[in-house]
């Protein structure tokens, strides 16, 4: 143990007094450099001592092999100041004769994963401290109780990753590992972004001692996504694509791309799809368009506060509001201007159109005009912030499950009898008491906010992250009610899903990536539209409302019918080995 301790000393340079070098002096029974001047001390004066009785032993002819015990007790001391002071300059054989085995090692309080990670840095043949930080490593976290398997090794042998052969990509990795280049300037640097995240994503892989094996580099265009969608990329995750459809929606045919990893989930909405179709397809209506935002401002007392309001909700200063607000872009038109007021505090909820952008920024900088503006009316209006949460975004709220938030839209459709008995498995009186007691009892007992749905959020959250919408925003675009009823006679199941806050958009953001506009365009909803700037947002909202639609009647089918577990077990678990999938 004192051995081991001691040649992870001096494998570093001398004038590096590290934390660890601290640790190991201060559990030696004496300082170090007295235990290094006693070996030097005791080496010397063996050798002498032993030099002088050879000479000794030459001068009066005695044989040399004869030893007394003082002379035994030299040459084991010799021996043992030679091991100490040959381990000391690092000599790696004497070392590897000190070092106990790797289950030793294990068994003491350098974890076993780590000490394969050492291993694994000498693989590298990279210069320590070059390669890898070092004293990273020696410092990696506590003893497990349980020995680890081999972690996956630090060298990245995946054909998708770099190979850095200039010299200069070396210095860049260095000068990122050590600091002297921060990683978030590399694009700028280099003025190539595919190198910058592949410098950077190595550079990661030296300083964390992990790999990022598995996680491609190649096959990506990082220019795309330079100041818009992610910043210090190191690669790109892989979601698989699944087509459900087609869905027939207000008499035309939608092929519906959905991203996802949960097994099942497409192959339920596929089937409710196939329902809506055979039953004459699905009839939606958007009823609002309009992006929020609510700043939140503060006044001196609570009748300023009310002045303001009354201001901005006065017909007649509507007007002026928006033409400041919509010089903001030629798509933002402002709707409404909506005031919540909290003592001397003012929450401004700002309602405009965004034409095909989901329109987050688009509002933002309207906002901003109009608090400009208001500014030489109420000089008094301290700005707290340009988002007082009365918008809201991303966070569950009732203001946007009664007021709406991007698209409201309600979709509907009449499933015949014999398709839910054929297609869905059940019938309709089960489908209506199940919606009755789940749906709408049981997220009233939950105290559910807008969450009166079976699954809502399955469909919305594959979709967005298809077609580049943002998928934080499933929050409040997953609201939805479905409701099912029994008509003509009880034979047929009207059923419809009512979304008041989908937040889409098919310009801006995710939406201009390759894979994602794939999918916008297999959807016919690409980018702007030229004659109706907005068409094609509006279309992709309701897109999601029928698919949502799909997505409910088949998961409240199959609870219906008791088929929930059967169908996950065929369709979740392969008969593949997971644990050993995933390793
Ligand atoms: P968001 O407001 O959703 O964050 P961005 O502001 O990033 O969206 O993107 C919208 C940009 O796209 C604006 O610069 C806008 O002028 C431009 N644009 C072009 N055509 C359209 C359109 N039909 N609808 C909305 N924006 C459009």
């Amino acid at each position: 143990m004192e051995v081991r301790r001691r040649s992870i000393a001096a494998a570093k340079p001398v004038h590096s007094k590290t934390i660890e070098e601290e640790e190991t002096h201060a559990q030696l029974p004496l300082p170090l450099y007295i235990i290094n001047a006693l070996f030097f001390t005791l080496f010397f004066t063996v050798v002498y001592y032993l030099l002088s009785r050879w000479r000794e032993k030459i001068r009066n002819s005695t044989p040399l092999h004869v030893v007394t015990l003082s002379e035994m007790v030299a040459i084991v001391a010799f021996v043992a100041s030679c091991i100490y002071l040959l381990g000391f300059f690092g000599i790696d054989f004497v070392q590897s004769i000190l070092r106990p085995s790797a289950d030793v090692w294990a068994s003491e309080d350098l974890e076993e994963e780590d000490s394969h990670v050492i291993i694994k840095d000498d693989s590298r043949n990279l210069p320590c401290g070059q390669a890898l930080d070092c004293s990273h490593v020696m410092t990696l976290p506590q003893p497990q109780p349980q020995p680890q398997p081999l972690p996956s090794l630090i060298i990245d042998h995946d054909p998708n990753t770099l190979t850095f052969t200039t010299e200069e990509d070396e210095e860049m990795i260095k000068s990122v590992v050590d600091g002297t280049t921060p990683s978030y300037s590399l694009e700028s640097k280099l003025g190539d972004c595919r190198r910058a995240a592949a410098i950077r994503r190595e550079a990661l892989q030296r300083s964390t001692g992990k790999s990022l094996h598995g996680l491609p580099l190649e096959g990506f265009d990082y220019g795309s996504i330079l100041g818009q969608c992610c910043e210090m990329p190191v690669g790109y995750v892989q979601i698989p694509v699944g087509i459900a459809g087609p869905l027939l929606l207000d008499g035309r045919e939608y092929s519906v791309p959905m991203a996802t990893t949960e097994g099942c989930l497409v192959a339920s909405a596929n089937r409710g799809c196939k329902a809506i179709h055979l039953s004459g397809g699905a009839t939606s209506v958007l009823l609002k368009d309009g992006m929020t935002r609510a700043p939140v401002v503060r006044f001196g007392s609570a009748k300023r506060a009310a002045e303001l309001k009354l201001f901005l909700e006065n017909p007649v200063n509507f007007d002026p509001l928006s033409m400041v607000f919509n010089k903001s872009s030629r798509f933002a038109r402002l709707q409404t201007i909506k005031c919540a007021i909290a003592g001397k505090n003012l929450y401004l909820r700002f309602t405009c159109s965004t034409g095909d952008a989901m329109g987050m920024n688009m509002v933002s900088k309207g906002v901003q005009n109009v608090l400009d503006f208001l500014q030489a009316e109420f000089p008094d209006m301290d700005v707290i912030g340009i988002s007082g949460n009365f918008c809201s975004d991303k966070k569950p709220a009732a203001v946007n499950w009664i007021e709406g938030r991007g698209k409201s839209v309600v979709c509907e459709a009449i499933i015949k009898g014999d398709v839910v008995r054929k297609v869905l498995k059940t019938n309709v009186d089960a489908l209506v008491e199940l919606n009755m007691l789940k749906n709408l009892t049981g997220s009233a007992m939950a105290g559910a906010l807008g969450g009166f749905n079976a699954h809502a959020s399955n469909i919305v959250t594959a979709v967005y992250i298809a077609t580049g919408q943002d998928p934080a925003q499933n929050v409040e675009s997953s609201h939805c009610i479905t409701m099912m009823e029994a008509i003509n006679d009880g034979k047929d199941l009207h059923v419809s899903v009512t979304m008041p806050s989908i937040e889409v958009g098919t310009v801006g953001g995710g939406t201009q990536l390759a894979s994602q506009s794939a999918c916008l365009n297999l959807l016919g909803v690409k980018g702007a539209n030229k004659e109706s700037p907005g068409a094609n947002s509006r279309l992709l909202a309701t897109i999601v409302a029928g698919s949502v639609l799909a997505g409910e009647l088949s998961l409240m089918s199959a609870l219906a019918a008791g088929q929930l577990v059967k169908s996950h077990m065929k369709y979740n678990r392969s008969s593949k080995d997971v644990t050993k999938a995933s390793s």
